[in-house]
């Protein structure tokens, strides 16, 4: 799973990189199981990660439409202590937030210290979506690699752990599950015309994005390329790569306050 997570400076070709691969799991039976016992771990690891309040921790997932976002969210953070963390999703900017510049809306939704903060989307979508559609001028999006590497290494030197996970799927497996979501009444809620022709897009899409990871894989915030076609290895690949950055951080309950051994409650 480490050949996931990409190095500074690496070259991305996303068609080298299969989005139905499924990390040598043979079933889902096998890698739901393994799931169960990775969120235990996460919550354990959660709780000392509030306690200590040392450090925050940034989980930024970007993908196509329907490429897994809110279910990644869904299940992966399960388990975890809802007090500790935040979730933010990232729309259409507001005329207020075009008013600023475009770092001002995500630098607000930041975690604070003990907190672990999710983005669905994030000021990725400012070099994605804005770049595709143009937005802005080529020489704004451009400048934005630089500006966004400098800002997370702000962040980082200041507490926050980052972690930018882009969910691949394949261009079929999108239309399987756009044809599901207009199937399923529970599901059609989430179709938006629009994703259409953004698809119509794809292959400009995928170009940015390998734009986005190739600039924007740092030693601070590294990208993590998660095949994504199979929600229970998808699943798998994020959470264990949380429990491991949790592990790193080798965090310790806080001592207890000076004085505590005479305390004696009546
Ligand atoms: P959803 O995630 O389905 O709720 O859709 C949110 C929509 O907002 C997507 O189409 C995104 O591409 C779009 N979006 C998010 N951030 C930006 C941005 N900075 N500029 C333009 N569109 C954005
Ligand atoms: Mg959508």
């Amino acid at each position: 799973m480490d050949r996931l997570t990409l190095k500074p400076g690496e070259r991305v070709k996303l068609r080298d990189w299969d989005p139905s691969d499924a990390g040598g799991y043979k079933d889902s039976g096998e890698a739901k199981a393994e799931l169960i016992d990775v969120q235990k771990r996460m919550a354990e690891l959660q709780e000392v990660f509030y306690a200590s309040s040392k450090k925050a921790l940034l989980v930024i997932l970007q993908a196509m439409d329907a490429g897994g976002k809110d279910g990644t969210i869904r299940r992966v953070m399960a388990g975890v202590n809802p007090a500790g963390c935040t979730v933010t999703s990232f729309k259409v900017p507001t005329a207020d937030e075009l008013a600023h510049g475009f770092l001002w809306r995500v630098h607000k939704a930041i975690p604070a210290r003990g907190q672990i903060g999710i983005f669905n989307r994030s000021h990725y979508e400012d070099v994605l979506v804005v770049r595709v559609l143009k937005l802005v001028p080529k020489e704004v999006w451009k400048a934005r690699f630089d500006q966004i590497n400098a800002f997370e290494k702000i962040l980082s030197e200041n507490g926050v752990v980052i972690l930018k996970f882009f969910l691949h799927i394949s261009k079929d497996e999108q239309a399987e599950r756009f044809r599901e979501r207009l199937a399923d009444p529970t599901k059609i809620w989430k179709f938006n015309p629009g994703d259409l022709d953004m698809r119509e897009r794809w292959d400009e899409f995928m170009n940015a994005y390998e734009d986005v990871l190739e600039k924007c894989t740092t030693e601070h915030a590294p990208w993590t390329v998660v095949p994504a076609d199979r929600k229970w290895h998808r699943n798998l690949v994020v959470a264990k790569k949380i429990v491991k950055t949790l592990e790193s951080l080798n965090l310790e309950y806080p001592d207890p306050p000076p004085g505590l051994e005479k305390v004696v409650v009546r």
